[in-house]
């Protein structure tokens, strides 16, 4: 652990302190926690599953910190993190340091452990979970902490402390880091029964007492440095939420006395505001910032850096997969340096790395010319090490140049330029590409030919995925099974789903999607310009791990991707058949994606490979085509004013898919969630014939949309029951769900369907629920 130290020992002692200062001004935000090969996931499920100990799973998790903090201090990193591990998540731990623990849970007080800190996590025999909710723009989800006026806070988790000295004993100084105070209430919500008015802020006195003790322990256990990760400070705050860290930073200076304190933001440019508060805190020795994300920051340090403290320049992307271009980063290092000066500059990541693959060492499918561009967290950590000795002048000149070798390939290699793609790319921002009926004509032309009743009845997409379809998805992959047997299976499945469809009377048709393991990856292996990682799993939430694609390349589609099965399936019914395609703005934001160009570069490229597809379908003779966009919402950017510009882009980018169809093709889309109360007049402007939306966890919030009197002519299907529970919900109360909606929306284009693909149900869950669907649905057709 201690190689930097051996190595400098021989030489004389002033030598050995300046090598150790200058040498490794180097810093990283925080790990991942799930381990190179998802170990601690593995871990969890066994424990929940109480197929292992309590015992065993604290036994993995110690693994892998030692793992981690040792795999950073052999890579010379200064500034190490600890208390960036979690069982489950970094803001549920503060809750549970706190003492912050909702009395559902039946906490009596002392040492919070396994059982109350997993019962918030996910609920237990006789209790919700916590809610989950996405952390700032990433697909992190954290557990929102609920507080109200009664909440008495205590310290009731020791974490940071053990695992500060855990480090320690292992010989590695660490920084531990907390979720800063202000940040922390300004995540929370109101605890059930307290008023929506109650200020969380108005918290903030009675936290800082807790947060004080744990400073105390810290700082008795040795610490040097600690870390305050105030990520809200990005936000658009207001004057009253910028005081709250003016005032609790104050409260805690003499707490913190004797200790580097540095406050890192991350995720987005930061206000000048917020800079200028921030900068003005009393008792914070440095101050960490994004600077891969915008470049405003980067123009606030160059008009002003309060002297004597420390910058940690975040550049080296925590949130993607890209080798850093070192050279690019280290003039950028060298002007701020010029700015701050020479002992005052950190080198750091952008934003913790848990939001990055974890080892690309384990990537072993991999291209290797492709692998070159890449870098996962156990390399950015080498980066920023490599980037903090080149500024103290101990420039490793084989790193840095086998790395622009690397950079020049990535920028000249024939397989990231398509030029045909590139000019239809570029071609496509002189039009609006909308269709040139309007959406009531377009609704009129269909019904004539599909000809449905009203409250047309529909699923999302996905039905159950058994064990044995996985099976044998999984063994054609593997060449295990002949593509003769593969096809023969499928097809008896999409026929299986089909007869049942017909069977529960369903009006429009999915095929099922059992050839899809995931409606992303499905559409990425299809098309040019994708790799795929065997290991490149990132946190999503507590166990959950999502394995992103990455785009690297132009992307076109070499040929059609869905039309044999959606032919296939409308072969086995008389009845409308839905082509199922994810849309570009989906596929863009659930994959790591290129860097060289803009975004919404990558997403108009996506969008001309689905519009050939749709044009295909509508050839094949399909009539309803759904393009889903579930994940359209993810992208909006964290500030107000950066949001218009993605909506713009995004939602023309969806418009280009389709905009070429006739006017009796139906054009459905999905989204997976109902918060769209801001961005309504963005989905109307989608122009699609159909939305389905996820909605059953808060009906009242959608249709307060429509109540508030925003025009809607389209048609609209907001879920009826929810599909990610196992509830089954019976026909009354459907059907009480469809007539609150027929109260706020005309009976002729509301549409009646799950909120979501039922992939993830079991088949004796879906055929009640679905049938309950229809025939609340039939039961109100009469009504009408
Ligand atoms: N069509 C997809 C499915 O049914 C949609 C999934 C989603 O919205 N996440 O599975
Ligand atoms: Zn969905």
């Amino acid at each position: 652990l201690s190689l930097s130290f051996s190595f400098s020992a021989k030489r004389p002692s002033f030598l050995r302190f300046s090598l150790l200062t200058r040498a490794m001004a180097s810093h990283i935000v925080g790990y991942p926690r799930m381990g190179p090969k998802r170990e601690l996931k593995f871990a969890l499920e066994s424990f929940w599953d109480k197929k292992s100990s309590a015992e065993d799973l604290k036994k993995v998790a110690a693994d892998l910190r030692a793992s981690i903090w040792k795999q950073m201090a052999d890579a010379g990193i200064k500034h190490i993190p600890s208390n960036t591990f979690s069982y489950y998540d970094q803001v549920l731990d503060t809750t549970a340091m706190l003492g912050a623990v909702p009395p559902r849970y039946g906490w009596s007080g002392g040492e919070i452990g396994f059982d109350v800190y997993f019962s918030m996590a996910r609920g237990n025999a006789s209790v919700p979970a916590m809610e989950m909710t996405k952390w700032f723009d990433t697909n992190y989800h954290y557990i929102v902490p609920e507080l109200g006026p009664e909440v008495k806070f205590s310290y009731a988790s020791h974490k940071a402390v053990e695992e500060f000295k855990e480090a320690k004993a292992l010989g590695v100084d660490t920084v531990p880091v907390l979720v800063g105070p202000v940040s922390y209430l300004l995540l929370s919500k109101p605890a059930k029964g307290v008023e929506k008015s109650f200020s969380l802020l108005s918290l903030i006195d009675k936290i800082l007492p807790v947060y004080k003790e744990v400073v105390a322990e810290l700082k008795a256990a040795g610490a040097t440095w600690i870390q305050f990760d105030e990520p809200t400070l990005v936000l658009d705050l207001d004057a009253h939420q910028l005081e709250a860290f003016t005032h609790a930073y104050s409260a805690l200076e003499s707490s913190l006395a004797g200790l580097h304190v540095v406050i890192e933001t991350y995720f987005a440019d930061i206000p000048v505001a917020a800079y200028k508060t921030l900068t003005s805190l009393k008792g914070v020795a440095g101050y960490g910032f994004d600077l891969v994300r915008g470049t405003q920051t980067l123009d606030l340090i160059k008009g002003g850096f309060p002297s004597g403290k420390y910058l940690f320049a975040g550049v080296v992307d925590g949130r993607n997969i890209w080798a850093n271009d070192l050279a690019a980063s280290l003039s950028t290092l060298k002007a701020l340096e010029g700015i701050v000066g020479k002992d005052k500059i950190v080198v750091s990541t952008s934003c913790s790395l848990l939001h990055t693959a974890v080892d690309l060492v384990n990537e072993t499918k991999l291209d290797k010319e492709i692998k070159s561009w890449l870098a996962f967290a156990a390399q950015k950590i080498v980066e920023v090490n490599a980037l903090a000795k080149a500024l103290s002048g101990h420039k490793d000149e084989e790193f840095f140049s086998a790395n622009a070798a690397a950079q020049a390939s990535r920028k000249s290699s024939p397989r990231v330029t398509n030029e045909a793609v590139q000019k239809a790319a570029a071609a496509l921002k002189s039009s609006e590409h909308r269709r040139a009926t309007n959406v009531s004509a377009r609704l009129d032309a269909q019904q004539k030919k599909l000809n449905l009743p009203s409250l047309p009845t529909t699923t999302i997409g996905s039905f159950p995925q058994t064990l044995e379809l996985r099976r044998v998805r999984r063994e054609y992959k593997a060449k295990k099974v002949s593509e003769e047997e593969y096809v023969k299976a499928i097809k008896e499945e999409i026929n299986k789903v089909v007869k049942l469809q017909e069977e529960l009377d369903i009006d429009v048709l999915v095929h099922g999607e059992p050839e899809r393991n995931d409606m992303v990856e499905y559409f990425g292996e299809q098309l040019s310009g994708f790799a795929f990682t065997v290991n490149g799993w990132v946190q999503s939430y507590g166990s959950r791990c999502v394995k992103p694609p990455i785009i690297y390349g132009d992307v076109s589609r070499p040929k059609p991707m869905t039309v044999f099965w959606s032919s296939i399936a409308q072969s086995f019914t008389k009845r409308p058949m839905k082509g199922m395609l994810t849309g570009p703005v989906t596929i863009l934001n659930w994959s790591f994606v290129r860097n060289d160009q803009p975004r919404s570069e990558t997403c108009y490229q996506i969008a001309l490979a689905i519009k050939d597809e749709v044009e295909d379908l509508e050839k094949a003779g399909i009539t309803v085509i759904q393009i889903d966009e579930a994940a359209l919402r993810e992208g909006l950017p964290l500030r107000k004013s950066d949001q218009a510009f993605y909506l713009n882009w995004a939602v023309h980018s969806f418009r280009i898919t389709n905009c070429g169809v006739h006017d009796t093709t139906q054009i459905h889309t999905h989204m997976c969630y109902s918060h769209f109360n801001d961005i309504i007049h963005s989905i109307i402007d989608m122009d699609a014939d159909v939305i389905t939306i996820e909605n059953s966890r808060s009906d009242e919030k959608l249709l307060s949309v429509f109540r508030d009197g925003v025009k809607y002519g389209a048609g609209i299907g907001p879920g009826v029951y929810d599909i990610h529970s196992p509830r089954i919900p019976s026909t009354e109360e459907i059907a009480d769900r469809i007539n609150k909606m027929l109260a706020v929306l005309e009976s002729n284009i509301l549409w009646v369907n799950p909120d979501c693909g039922l992939k993830t149900r079991k088949y004796s869950e879906v055929k009640p629920a679905l049938s309950n669907m229809v025939a609340a649905a039939k039961l109100l057709r009469t009504q009408l």
